[in-house]
């Protein structure tokens, strides 16, 4: 039997996620929609016997075509025709929330509203009419507080008897949209439903508005499916706005949402909503916001929050990290024991186990940092910095909106360039998108972060939640100065005004928290066993084909037969014994480790790394970090596995996996200057191709995506030199 669809719609922060997690426990699960890193949260749930598949739709609040979130929520509502949609409004802030729930109404999906987060409305002295409301809207209006469960039951009750009764008689009321454009939808409406134009997906009433709205996805596929009609709805479209334009000085949108948000006024001061006195609660998040939003004390305590977040990360992930490098090399050791030497155990322990186990080491701390970031932005905190930092961000040429893309980028640590490219969408003026897209690589995403902690935890021990501070700022004043410069060359032009509301402070539940946090790990430990996985194989082959030809292989079999019949020799003994180590084992070692360094050398990955040398020796970077540079770019997270797989293949014949910090450590070409080196120039050269294809997408042109590609990687050399090339005047690190 088919189970039925029940869809959840509602605004960002309304309560869906956790109305989903109270009716699906944990029966649900995770992906993206394809194409496109919007999650896809899906989740099934019994109630007398029947099943039902619930979709957890991305948070908008509106049904345009603005933004990946509402274009996903409008393909899943047309597409997968849910048999009932509940739309979760925040009872706290009804006017706005109501806004979807009017465009959910012209949809024509049956509609049970959750009328969500009645506790906090009831502090704030909001006292709300459900049953007038529901009266007025004719749908059914159940009273939740989705953190503890209160209204699951007849919500899902309600929902259930619409699926079976469908929905009332006469259904949700019409909005009325004004003389100016109700005849003209009208219609519009009567020649879509005699064509059929799109009727398959759309009600008739619903396409004319998007085309009044000039929504270019519905324009587009009326475009394909009757081109003679859609140009003829164009063309009463294109009168509209003209007449509009000369009349009010506004156009059919801005008509349109004049219209829906009269007719919330309206219903809510019909006797739905009545305002009893200013809450505390109100007050409190006023008071708190008086100093964390500060001009001074907002940016300082910003800075704080993120030590300490930093601090506790690096902190409470030392042991298991040290636990997990730890079992990877049991691993290894456990696969030595077992396979003879060759080219299989080389793969498995150097290549595969070396290399993505190297990345999956570092896990924990990112772990840690996705728990500090679920709560900021889960506690409203995020919002407020974005409010802060409004005027810094104008001042460098960008925009509001930015923040949310640099901290989606990797602000914070951990995030990632894919979906912080994708955030600039909320931008509208092009160069300042283009500003924010082309700097979001500079922040550190999470496939960084091994490499930050592996060389700080190599290098700078003592100092990792001030180094982790260091680089983050780091990050963001580059990423403001090349704004800058861009918007002063390349990409002038105006600033957009930006509103912003602050949602009210929130305690995150637990709950919430692990699910937000266990989300991204997931994305990050598959990325590792997909992706990470295929190119660390690749880069092992690079590194061990071609292997050394049979003439130099002879020259080392050779020595190593010398140096065996010569410790057999009684005199060598007594130098062994009297130095008191097995020093024959050893110098037979350094022999083999010659060996095994001229076959990387000889290797196509220890060729184009050599040849690399010429450029990168001005930033202290020598071959081998060339070529785990090189297949950084697939991915940043590669370069610790190419490292790892490169200086484990240096060394002599037994497999050892000894921690790749410890090696780095003791090797006399790294110190601290080369390693904050090659820190800085991960965080800035080249995003990785993945964000690199994204931005071609996302700017309209691969000329963007090809400056980025040029213009990051000039950036991260010029300051690699001047960084090392000083360091070394200087004196650091020789
Ligand atoms: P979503 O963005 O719509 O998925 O919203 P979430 O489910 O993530 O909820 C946002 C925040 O509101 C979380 O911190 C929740 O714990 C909190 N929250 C959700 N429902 C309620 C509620 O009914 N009352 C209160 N006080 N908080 C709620
Ligand atoms: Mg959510």
């Amino acid at each position: 039997m088919k189970s039925d669809l029940i869809a959840l719609a509602g605004n960002p922060n309304a309560g869906k996620t956790s109305l989903f997690n109270a009716i699906t426990g944990a029966r649900q699960h995770v992906a993206n929609y394809p194409g496109v890193t919007v999650e896809r949260k899906e989740g099934y749930y019994s109630q007398d016997g029947h099943d039902y598949h619930i979709v957890d739709l991305p948070g908008t609040y509106s049904l345009t075509a603005y933004s990946p979130e509402e274009l996903v929520a409008r393909e899943v509502l047309t597409e997968e025709r849910p048999q009932v949609v509940i739309n979760i409004v925040d009872a706290s802030n009804l006017d706005r929330n109501l806004y979807l729930t009017l465009q959910l109404f012209e949809l024509g999906i049956p509609m049970v509203i959750a009328l969500n987060m009645m506790d906090v409305a009831r502090a704030r002295g909001l006292e709300i009419d459900v049953v007038q409301l529901s009266q007025k809207l004719n749908v059914p209006v159940i009273a939740t507080v989705a953190r503890s469960g209160v209204g699951k039951e007849a919500l899902l009750e309600a929902a259930s008897r619409v699926i079976e009764e469908g929905a009332g008689p006469g259904g949700p009321p019409q909005i009325p949209y004004g003389p100016d454009i109700d005849p003209v939808l009208q219609e519009m409406e009567a020649k879509i439903s005699s064509a059929g134009l799109l009727s398959d997906l759309y009600p008739a009433r619903w396409t004319a508005l998007k085309y009044l709205e000039s929504d270019e996805e519905i324009v587009g596929k009326g475009r394909e499916a009757a081109p003679e009609l859609s140009a003829e709805l164009e063309k009463m479209t294109a009168r509209v706005s003209e007449h509009l334009k000369k009349t009010l000085d506004t156009y059919p949108e801005g008509i349109i949402a004049d219209y829906r948000y009269g007719f919330i006024s309206a219903l809510l001061k019909s006797g739905v909503l009545k305002q009893k006195h200013e809450a505390d609660r109100l007050y409190l998040s006023d008071r708190i916001d008086r100093v964390v939003t500060h001009r001074v004390a907002g940016p300082a305590i910003m800075c704080l929050i993120l030590y300490i977040l930093y601090y506790f990360a690096f902190s409470f992930s030392d042991t298991p990290v040290k636990w997990l490098q730890g079992g990877f090399a049991a691993l290894g050791g456990l696969i030595e024991t077992h396979l003879s030497p060759g080219l299989l155990r080389s793969l498995l322990v150097r290549g595969i186990i070396g290399g993505v186990g190297g990345i999956l080491g570092f896990v924990p701390i990112i772990v840690f940092i996705f728990l500090g970031i679920a709560f900021l932005e889960d506690s409203g905190y995020l919002a407020r910095a974005a409010f802060m930092l409004d005027r810094v961000f104008r001042t460098f040429g960008l925009h509001g909106s930015s923040f949310m893309a640099y901290i989606v980028g990797g602000g914070i640590a951990g995030g990632c360039g894919v979906p912080g490219v994708m955030a600039t969408r909320t931008l509208r003026s092009s160069n300042e998108r283009l500003a924010t897209m082309l700097t979001v690589g500079f922040m550190n995403c999470g496939a960084k972060l091994p490499v930050y902690a592996l060389l700080i935890g190599a290098f700078f021990a003592g100092h990792k939640a001030r180094m982790m501070m260091i680089l983050t700022l780091i990050s963001w004043s580059m990423a403001f100065l090349v704004a800058k410069f861009l918007r002063t060359t390349i990409l002038r032009g105006p600033n957009t005004p930006f509103l912003l509301e602050l949602p009210p402070y929130r305690l995150p539940t637990l709950r919430g928290l692990v699910i937000h946090t266990w989300e991204r790990a997931w994305l990050y430990v598959r990325k590792a066993g997909t992706v990470l996985l295929a190119v660390s194989i690749l880069f092992w082959a690079l590194m061990n084909f071609p292997r050394l030809p049979a003439s130099k292989k002879a020259l080392f079999d050779a020595r190593k037969l010398a140096f065996a019949a010569r410790i057999s020799a009684p005199e060598e003994k007594t130098v062994a014994q009297r130095s008191g180590s097995p020093a024959g084992a050893a110098a037979l070692e350094t022999i083999e480790a010659a060996e095994n360094r001229a076959a990387l050398r000889y290797s196509f990955a220890g060729r184009m790394g050599l040849a690399l040398e010429h450029i990168t020796r001005f930033c202290g970077f020598d071959w081998r970090t060339n070529v785990a540079l090189v297949g950084g770019v697939a991915g940043k997270e590669i370069v610790v596995s190419v490292l790892s797989t490169a200086y484990s293949m240096g060394r002599t014949g037994s497999e050892k996996t000894e921690p790749l910090g410890a090696v780095l450590a003791a090797d006399p070409a790294w110190n601290p200057l080369v390693a904050f080196t090659l820190i800085l120039f991960t965080m800035l050269y080249v995003p990785c191709v993945v964000s690199v294809v994204c931005l071609a997408k996302e700017a309209g042109s691969w000329r963007w995506a090809m400056f980025s590609v040029v213009f990051n990687t000039s950036v991260a050399f010029v300051v690699a030199v001047l960084v090392y090339q000083g360091g070394r005047l200087l004196g650091i690190g020789i």
